[in-house]
């Protein structure tokens, strides 16, 4: 057991210029005094509209068609489905609550992709009514959407899923041998099924990966045609990376990466990679231009006639949110310091994976920075009753002690962190989230329809 702590590098967030705007306004207290003391979350939906963009603006220069669809598990506000009524964007989803609140919000069935391993009755129902994309994954699961498209008089609009061939065990998808009978198979259904294409989502955030197997997805379509599909979309998926650090900060922090810098000598094994390149749109351009025999894939799809179908989650809400914790108490531990704050770690869902959400937390001091403020090092745990409900174990270096009343901030928590684990345990409520639009502010409307105020 490490009872002392060496202090780490720091890891500061790369941010868009409205995160430290915000933080340093009256609007952040107001926000919080209106929330009631607890945890909140700030989103930032012109943020998703920026990056967006992008993602389309990244097809559209190496003269792609294609369609941009929200991976919505990444963060469930309603906000962001708003920026997904656009032209060329949609929206992937994977269960009945997720369908309904895209459909709520204005999304149209026809730019829903319904993803997901042997989804259920209900969800296919919905799907076919609607006219969404599937991707189917599996054999019985392709019978049972024709079933159910066969008794809706419905066309089912497919893409099967294809299994990674650098995944062999990945349970999704279909393996090589059972993917061509399934295109035999939607040949057959005849008007029942219309087989669009292929899809994949890779684990990782490799672009060449992305770039190659996308290439077989071509030669793929070009067979299926042969068949009578149409087959004229590929969906490469998400896995877009993300930079949260500098390479410099980066490096440092993975070169002496040690036990030391952790309470309790609790360093994760595993955690995200903070820094990445290419990412964002930047990693589109990268997968489009990859060529490996003297074609890139942007001139082979495009020779094929072929719909590029992205599916980012993570990349599309970066930079778009970051979550407040109100300092309730902080004592030493050692020769560091323990700050506890409202509310629970299920709110920063890396550590409930055994990892930890690396980018340095931001204090921001009741009334501002003091005289005889000096640097301290702190982990930072939540209110519950459990040892091991840490928002942080390592110890990290802030400006000040921080004192009962002040926000410690954690930057860009959209993707993933803010409500992938969330719970009310302990009979806490979940932190609202709070939509910043300009200099106003309102709370989404979460499972509901975001009526724009
Ligand atoms: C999770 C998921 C995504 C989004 O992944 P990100 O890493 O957030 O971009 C897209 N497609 C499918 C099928 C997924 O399961």
């Amino acid at each position: 057991m490490v009872v002392t702590t060496a202090l780490s590098p720091p890891l500061r967030a790369l941010e868009r210029p409205w995160a430290p705007w915000l933080r340093g306004t009256p609007m952040l207290w107001e926000i919080a005094r209106a929330v009631g003391g607890g945890p909140f979350h700030v989103i930032h939906p012109a943020t998703f509209a920026e990056n967006l963009a992008g993602f389309l603006d990244a097809l559209a220069a190496e003269n792609i068609p294609g369609v941009v669809y929200y991976g919505k598990k990444a963060n469930k506000a309603a906000a962001w489905l708003r920026e997904c009524t656009r032209p060329g964007t949609g929206v992937d989803v994977a269960s009945v609550p997720e369908l309904v609140h895209a459909l709520g919000n204005g999304v149209r069935g026809e730019a829903i992709a319904v993803t997901g391993a042997a989804k259920s009755g209900g969800l296919l129902w919905l799907a076919l009514r609607h006219h969404c994309l599937l991707a189917v994954d599996a054999a019985d699961e392709l019978e049972r959407v024709a079933d159910q498209a066969r008794s809706l008089g419905t066309t089912a609009e497919v893409l099967l899923r294809v299994r990674p061939p650098t995944a062999p065990t990945s349970r999704f998808g279909f393996a090589p041998d059972d993917l061509a009978a399934a295109v035999g198979r939607c040949a057959e259904l005849g008007a029942t099924v219309a087989l669009h294409g292929f899809s994949f989502h890779l684990d990782g955030y490799d672009p060449v990966a992305r770039a190659e197997l996308a290439a077989q997805l071509i030669e793929l379509c070009r067979r299926a045609r042969a068949l009578g599909h149409p087959a004229s979309k590929i969906s490469i998926g998400g896995g877009i990376a993300v930079a949260y650090v500098t390479r410099e900060d980066w490096r440092r922090f993975t070169a002496g990466k040690d036990d030391s810098w952790f309470h309790g000598g609790r360093n994760p094994l595993r955690t995200y990679p903070y820094h990445q390149a290419p990412a964002g749109a930047a990693m589109v351009t990268a997968i489009l231009r990859h060529d490996a025999d003297g074609t890139s894939l942007a001139a082979q799809l495009r020779e094929a006639g072929i719909e590029l179908l992205l599916e980012p989650g993570r990349a599309l809400v970066d930079g778009a949110g970051f979550s407040v914790f109100p300092v309730q108490g902080c004592k030493a531990s050692g020769d560091h310091l323990v700050t506890t704050v409202a509310g629970l770690s299920m709110s920063l869902s890396e550590q409930w994976k055994g990892s930890e959400y690396l980018p340095d937390p931001i204090l921001v001091r009741a009334g501002g920075p003091r005289d005889g403020d000096a640097p301290a090092r702190t982990a930072v745990a939540g209110s519950s009753c459990l040892e091991y409900d840490v928002l942080t174990w390592r110890a990290v270096e802030l400006p000040a002690r921080p004192r009962a009343g002040d926000l410690l901030v954690y930057p860009n928590t959209a993707g993933y962190q803010m409500d992938k684990n969330e719970s009310c345990f302990h009979q806490l409520p979940l932190p609202p989230k709070v939509v910043v639009d300009g200099d106003r502010w309102h709370i989404d409307a979460d499972y509901l329809i975001q009526e724009i105020p």
